[in-house]
């Protein structure tokens, strides 16, 4: 069985403690590779590591850091297929999803900040008659980023190059559940010429190498994508050291339908934002409100179309949705199916299992499920399932929309359907959220602010926001 290693110093080590977990393929059940069940020893080496490559990185040129960085880039786009085939078996993603959106996005993100950090200034103040301020903004030095399975090379590498884009040495940790291609990763970055001890990926449970990034007094900023309850933790740990904390966390995001909305667009994108990556995206828009004049209309419509989404394994080319990312996650996906129910919801499409033919038949496939029915306030309606799973609600004015979309203590994004100009802009004002999508979904431009509100997280990614947030700046009065 293949066992992945930790990339530490530029060299691919086993953990010290010699410990392994098993990597499960979510499309057959079975355990297909083995990874480091690193702990604090591991980290320590990978600080050590960082520590060492801090002064070489920092000071190098911003055009020979992005030129690297524009090798790795290159060098993830030159093993496309292999990376696609990884994200794929290691997520469970239909593979197309991995080719289209996956590793490109991964590419743009080392791509972005290769290329912006060239244009990356700092501010200047002039006082009149008294003197000049200037700000400079230096890389931090060592930072931690941690990120989640959903979207893992995507996600993984959105942190790590604005990281290393600003200067800092990177002590990075991908999800225990999809380790692999921050792994293949590793080798991409070793063929770039990045120095030794720049990027150190190390493998491993959050609660413990993950617990150990966030815990050491080296770390001096951490960037963390994942659940709610972990970043509360990680608050509540990095808070008293006084570390910079960039926190993406859950969602529960409305999708408001107005009945005069453009009917086939909205069609066609509310069943992408319901399902896409079988709804583990953090901003699939799960909570779905119509208005009642187009309520029916569109329950029969998107009940047709989601009944005719293929559930099939991952390198099936006609599949619509692949595997659930691992069993726990599936039990749990399914025992909010179960709540809904019992707070009388009616499942009134998919619901259950599938079970495809072997080597597939021990999978985590889920059909893609729609139930109404349900109060706003219910419990279904109010806590992240992360899964293939709507709800429908119908309403009848924006007041009463408004207050049921931003009932719950999360508040990432949210999508409007709408052809009101002035609604649409009224609506975008008052939703609780950090991104909001009129008549889309999902669109992205690297330069905005991506993060949310409440319980969604604190602090933003992207663009300049992120080269701020992996810089500290300070500011410098001469008088005239
Ligand atoms: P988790 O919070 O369980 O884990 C996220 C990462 O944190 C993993 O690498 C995990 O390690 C690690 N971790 C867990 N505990 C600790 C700890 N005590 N200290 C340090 N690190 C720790 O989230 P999931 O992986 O289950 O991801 C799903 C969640 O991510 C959902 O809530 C989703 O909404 C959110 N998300 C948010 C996004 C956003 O931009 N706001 C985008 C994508 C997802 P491991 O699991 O390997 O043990």
């Amino acid at each position: 069985m293949e066992k992945l290693k930790n990339f530490i110093n530029g060299q691919f080590i086993e953990p010290i403690n010699g410990q392994y977990l098993d990597n499960y393929e979510p499309a057959t059940g079975k355990v297909y590779s083995l990874i480091p069940d690193s702990d604090e020893k591991d980290i320590e080496l990978a600080i050590q590591a960082a520590e060492k490559a801090f002064p070489i990185w920092s000071k190098m040129s911003i055009e020979d850091r992005s030129e690297i960085m524009l090798k790795i880039a290159k060098g993830i786009e030159d093993r496309m297929d292999d990376f696609v085939k990884a994200e794929s078996r290691d997520n469970g993603k239909p593979e197309k999803l991995a080719l289209q959106v996956d590793i490109p996005r991964a590419v743009s993100n080392f791509h972005f900040f290769a290329t912006g950090i060239l244009h990356f200034a700092s501010e200047s103040h002039a006082m009149e008659g008294i003197g000049v301020n200037y700000t400079t903004r230096k890389p931090i030095g060592i930072v931690g980023c941690i990120s989640p399975w959903n979207l893992p090379l995507y996600l993984f590498t959105w942190k790590i190059a604005p990281a290393l884009a600003a200067g800092n040495c990177v002590i990075a940790k991908p999800s225990e559940v999809t380790p692999y291609t921050a792994y293949l990763l590793g080798q991409v970055i070793k063929e770039s010429g990045m120095p030794d001890g720049v990027l150190n990926i190390v493998h491993g449970y959050g609660h413990r190498a993950g617990d150990a990034i966030v815990k050491h007094p080296l770390v001096k900023a951490i960037s963390f994508t994942g659940g709610t309850k972990t970043g509360e933790y990680i608050a509540q740990t990095a808070a008293p050291m006084f570390k910079k904390l960039s926190l993406e966390l859950g969602g529960k995001n409305p999708n408001i339908i107005f009945d005069d909305c453009d009917f086939d667009k909205m069609l066609a994108t509310t069943v992408q934002s319901s399902f896409a990556n079988q709804g583990q995206i953090c901003l699939c828009g799960s909570r779905i409100f119509v208005q009642r004049g187009i309520y029916e209309k569109f329950k029969t419509a998107f009940v047709e179309r989601v009944n005719a989404l293929k559930v099939s394994f991952p390198s099936d080319p006609t599949a619509k949705m692949g595997a659930l990312v691992s069993k726990p996650h599936l039990e749990k996906v399914i025992s909010y199916i179960e709540l809904a129910k019992s707070e009388g919801g009616k499942v009134i499409a998919g619901g259950k299992q599938v079970h495809l033919d072997a080597p597939y038949n021990e999978g985590y496939y889920l059909q893609a499920t729609v139930i109404e029915g349900l109060s706003y306030a219910c419990r279904t309606n109010q806590e992240e399932i992360f899964g293939p799973v709507v709800t429908l609600t119908p309403f009848d004015t924006e007041e009463e929309v408004l207050m049921m979309a931003n009932s719950t203590k999360y508040g990432l994004s949210a999508t409007l359907w709408t052809n009101n100009l002035q609604r649409a802009h009224r609506m975008a004002n008052e939703i609780d959220a950090g991104i909001v999508w009129i008549n889309s979904w999902l669109v992205r431009d690297l330069r905005t602010p991506f993060g949310g509100i409440k319980a969604s997280g604190v602090g933003r990614e992207g663009g300049w926001d992120a080269l701020r947030f992996f810089t500290e700046a300070k500011n410098v009065f001469i008088k005239y």
